[in-house]
């Protein structure tokens, strides 16, 4: 590259990557491949439409591109073409939430999303997201006691509030989810069931987290997540009478989107053949693992781990309600701090809020950890134990 100020900015970001323990449970390293996709001279094409349907001339090879993708990513989460659509075109995660509300809410229209504060995502309907400015939140959160979804809680509310769609699929809910049960809500109150699997995306597909494919009408996901893709989204919708796949692809192209990133489309696709494969199963299991260990051991710590523990990548913990600081009980640590303490020790993880925090959101009570990025490195429970140790230690220090 001979743009030596950016080439030296990459080198250094690509330095520091290498030399952290990276816990962003939102985030992951993709290969090589997935790179040179990213790369190529693809992102020169203009392709504003479809495969067969586009508005520029020179898209045979695109169009290939497209349609591998869309195949790659209905195989892989073993859905048939009949039942299924997949639109591969979405820029990332936010505008592909958005492209739903916009085909299928009309303005003004209920959204069943859990609040941001409780461990769902702004694009659930929170009122600083565009989502809570064209449509209105029905918030829900999880049980005070137990820290997990009460799905007589939510029939309830659905029922009384008859939303057009609900939302399920978090960014900090460590959990299972159970799809029966929110298809059972989703029924009861005559709404759409949408699935934002952003996270578990990758742990679905490895086939260690239960698909919500049978339950939902839409599936929407971030590819770069536990996936371990590049920054996409892709969305899925069940093919039926109400034609929702059409509606969405509109929505999509021309309603919020021009011309899609075709070097994004090309390296999803690499991503997706390569968890399509057994290498992946593994991976994605010992991501559940090394969570499951990290949970444990900061657990034996004296930390409070929201719910108990995790099912998932992903852990919530209470850094602030901690109790004393001696053997068993952990000291308390607001959010902010135990972030900024763990970054300077090499350790990066992001703040987060608990539910019910009594904390405001900018120095919530608790930091979020992942085991994503970690496990494609090659990290082990042994390696998890020791972080978790660490982790221990600078945050009793504190
Ligand atoms: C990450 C995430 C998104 C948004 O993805 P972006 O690519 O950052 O826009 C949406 N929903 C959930 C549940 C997420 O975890």
């Amino acid at each position: 590259m001979k743009d030596t100020q950016i080439k030296n900015f990459i080198s250094a970001e690509k330095k520091r990557q290498k030399k952290v323990v990276n816990l962003i449970a939102s985030e992951n390293y993709v290969s090589k491949d997935v790179l040179e996709a990213l790369g190529s001279e693809l992102t020169n094409k203009y392709a504003e439409g479809y495969p067969g349907k586009r508005y520029y001339g020179g898209n045979l090879i695109v169009d290939k591109i497209e349609e591998l993708c869309r195949e790659r990513a209905l195989k892989l989460f073993k859905l048939d073409p009949t039942d299924w659509h997949v639109n591969v075109q979405a820029l990332s995660g936010s505008p592909a939430n958005l492209a739903v509300y916009t085909a299928l809410i009309p303005p003004g229209g209920k959204i069943m999303g859990m609040s941001l504060d409780q461990g769902g995502h702004l694009t659930h309907g929170h009122k600083v997201s565009a989502t809570g400015k064209f449509w209105t939140q029905v918030p829900y959160g999880v049980d005070k006691v137990t820290e997990v979804l009460n799905y007589d809680q939510l029939r309830e509310m659905a029922m009384r509030e008859k939303p057009a769609i609900i939302v399920c699929g978090y960014t900090a809910y460590p959990r299972t989810i159970d799809w029966t049960r929110m298809r059972e809500v989703a029924d009861a109150a005559g709404s759409l069931l949408m699935v934002d699997m952003s996270h578990i995306a990758g742990l679905v597909a490895g086939g260690v987290y239960p698909s919500p494919f049978p339950y939902a009408d839409i599936v929407t996901t971030t590819t770069h997540k536990t996936l371990r893709g590049p920054r996409a989204a892709l969305i899925f919708v069940k093919r039926d009478m109400r034609e929702l796949d059409k509606k969405i692809d509109k929505a999509v192209f021309p309603g919020l989107q021009g011309g899609p990133h075709i070097n994004q489309i090309a390296a999803v696709a690499v991503a997706l053949k390569e968890a399509d494969s057994q290498k992946f199963v593994k991976y994605a299991s010992q991501v559940m693992k090394n969570a499951a260990v990290l949970a444990e051991e900061l657990k034996l710590a004296g930390w409070r781990i929201i719910s108990g523990g995790t099912d998932s990548h992903l852990i919530l913990v209470d850094t602030w309600n901690g109790g004393v600081k001696n053997e068993k009980g952990a000291g308390a640590v607001a959010g902010k701090d135990a972030s900024s303490k763990l970054e300077a020790a090499g350790i990066i993880v992001n703040k987060n809020a608990i539910p019910f925090d009594s904390r405001s959101p900018f120095d919530p009570s608790g930091i979020r950890l992942g085991t994503a990025a970690e496990t494609t490195r090659g990290a082990k429970e042994k390696d998890m134990k020791k972080i978790a140790q660490r982790i221990d230690k600078i945050l009793r220090a504190a």
